[in-house]
């Protein structure tokens, strides 16, 4: 499976938002797009009116690039979207929430959804005891989250960080065994980046 694998600050910059991508440094004065507000390259502060189709492009790639996605996926989980009840773009939204990496990232296991897709990858989950190593697995109603590595220093020190960051209410964590229950679907509500998913559907409506 194909990844990305460049610098991911230079997504945040490019995106004109923190996406919080790196873990721990995104809580720092050394964050680049605190630092540099501004596209990367050349032409980055170049003062061009973005037309409506460059506004709809780069919402659609804020929003996959914070979860993690090659293309290909993010269009298949738009299809998946549409073909639900419902608003597409909330539906889009509460699909990718429900990826199990994202849940070992905001159950505050891991310092980053990239940390936490390497955490599946590695078999160090369970999802109600069975061991998985899909990130993509779509995590639902009661299933259980668990750490396997108990003793990691880098499952103990994401833990930690994520005491400052905003609990997420459709989990209930137990930091100290690190498990977590899903005791509901993610609601919109639930998602603090800042994104209009409308602009994508208006995207992929073209
Ligand atoms: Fe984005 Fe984090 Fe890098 Fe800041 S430190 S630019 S939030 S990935």
């Amino acid at each position: 499976m194909a990844r990305y694998t460049d610098g991911v600050c230079k997504l945040c910059r490019r995106e004109g938002a923190k996406l919080y991508l790196k873990g721990e440094r995104c809580y720092t004065e050394k964050c680049a797009f605190a630092r540099r507000p501004y596209a990367p390259g050349e032409h980055g502060q170049g003062r061009r009116k973005p037309t409506e189709y460059a506004f709809q492009l780069r919402e659609k790639q804020k929003i996959r690039r914070a979860y993690g996605l090659l293309e290909k996926q993010f269009a298949l989980y738009f299809d998946r979207a549409d073909r639900m009840k419902g608003l597409t773009g909330e539906n889009l939204l509460i699909l990718l929430e429900r990826r199990l990496d994202n849940a070992v990232y905001r159950a505050g296991f891991a310092v980053s959804r990239r940390d936490a897709r390497q955490l599946v990858r590695h078999g160090h989950v369970l999802v109600n005891g069975k061991k998985t190593n899909i990130p993509s697995l779509l995590v639902r109603e009661k299933d259980v989250i668990e750490i396997k590595a108990k003793g990691s220093k880098r499952v103990g020190a994401a833990v930690e960080l994520s005491k400052s960051r905003q609990a997420v209410k459709w989990l209930s964590v137990d930091a100290d065994n690190l498990k977590a229950t899903v005791n509901a679907m993610p609601a919109r509500d639930d998602i603090d980046l800042d994104f209009n998913e409308q602009l994508v559907v208006e995207l992929y409506s073209k």
